[in-house]
């Protein structure tokens, strides 16, 4: 039977002569695929007082002779054994390296960046409780060098299968986008600001393009020309939007009206909703508006109601169906308006 060790970087012919070890401390199972791929393998936190412990004997002759820490890299710790009695040497490492890159390093790296968190406080956190980890700096160099150029390859691979299986399916003359922009600093004088464009139908992100202020006049152009560079892209890949969703920003709603006619833009009433909110709460908190406060919930359910049961987007049914809130209110359900003339709603109970 031939035992699986792991020791990393290892010569196997020294350890065919250590097959006759029945019970292998580091045996694993030679099925489970995942322990060879530093991607799958599960990980442990181990006390160096526990992993020391197996390394008081010589594996061969069995005497005593204790490893040695050689030296550490982060979380890669190495040990050294070296038996005074019968010359056996081997070096044993906790992690694969990959290119001389321990994995275990860049799989922190990763589970940092991938999980959106800061580096410096999870690193702290492993100090904190005196666990070998790898610096800042190290991360960044990670980041760099090997994550960000992985994010870009799968965010291209992705997005390129996106669009073909749009092309596939013939849904690219049409597209239902929703688009925003976002900055890194919201509320403030932004550097960056980022703009996606989300296909609605499908749900999946299309594009992202990142503005820095000093491209544009200033950072409140950022939003607009990011949905612009977003537009440039489609143009490329030969997709059509139909209809876009968007909040109402100004330079956005002129932009798309004079450069884009033939599309179908249109408001997003989240952010309608959120505005909204803000206004009717600053009005509750007036004395003469108490009442308003107990309405705000319903108001805004109305509001989001006006847009879903107006599918086909007809402007004068949604402003009726819109202002039939101010009669519904004080009890008067019909003779609301031309086209949307009486609530939708049931008999209501006596109040
Ligand atoms: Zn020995
Ligand atoms: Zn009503």
């Amino acid at each position: 039977m031939l035992l699986h060790y792991h020791y990393a970087g290892s010569d196997p012919a020294i350890y065919c002569r250590l097959d006759h070890f029945t019970l292998c401390p580091f045996h694993r199972d030679s099925d489970n695929q995942d322990d060879n791929d530093p991607l799958r393998s599960k990980l442990l936190l181990v006390f160096m007082s526990s992993l020391m412990s197996l390394f008081t004997h010589c594996p061969m002759c069995k005497e005593n002779s204790p490893g040695r820490l050689r030296r550490t890299m982060g979380t890669f710790v190495e040990i050294d054994e070296n038996c005074k009695h019968c010359g056996f040497q081997r070096s044993w490492q906790n992690q694969p390296l990959i290119d001389k890159t321990p994995a275990g390093n860049l799989l922190l790296s990763a589970g940092i960046l991938f999980a959106g968190t800061s580096p410096t406080k999870v690193l702290r956190v492993l100090k904190s409780i005196n666990c070998y980890t790898i610096t800042t700096r190290t991360f960044l160099n990670h980041q760099k060098k090997f994550l960000q150029p992985a994010i870009k390859t799968v965010w291209t691979k992705n997005r390129n299968n996106i669009v073909q299986k749009l092309k596939e399916t013939n849904k690219h003359k049409e597209l239902v986008l929703g688009g925003d922009g976002r900055c890194d600093s919201p509320g403030h004088c932004a550097k960056y600001g980022s703009y996606t464009i989300q296909d609605l139908t499908i749900n999946k992100v299309l594009d992202v393009q990142l503005v820095q202020s000093n491209e544009v006049p200033s950072s409140v152009h950022m939003e607009k020309e990011g949905l612009v560079r977003c537009v440039r892209f489609l143009e490329s890949e030969n997709l059509v939007m139909k209809t876009i969703v968007t909040d109402r920003h100004t330079q956005i709603n002129k932009w798309l009206k004079e450069n884009q006619e033939h599309v179908d833009h249109r408001f997003d009433v989240w952010h309608l909703a959120k505005n909204l909110k803000e206004k009717l709460v600053k009005l509750a908190k007036d004395k003469q508006c108490t009442d308003i406060g107990e309405w705000i919930q319903s108001i805004l359910n109305h509001l989001y109601w006006c847009a879903v049961s107006t599918p086909d987007g007809n402007g004068e049914m949604i402003a009726e169906k819109w202002l039939s809130l101010n009669n519904h209110i004080i009890n008067i359900h019909t003779k609301h308006g031309r086209v949307f003339e009486k609530c939708a709603h049931g008999r209501l109970p006596a109040a």
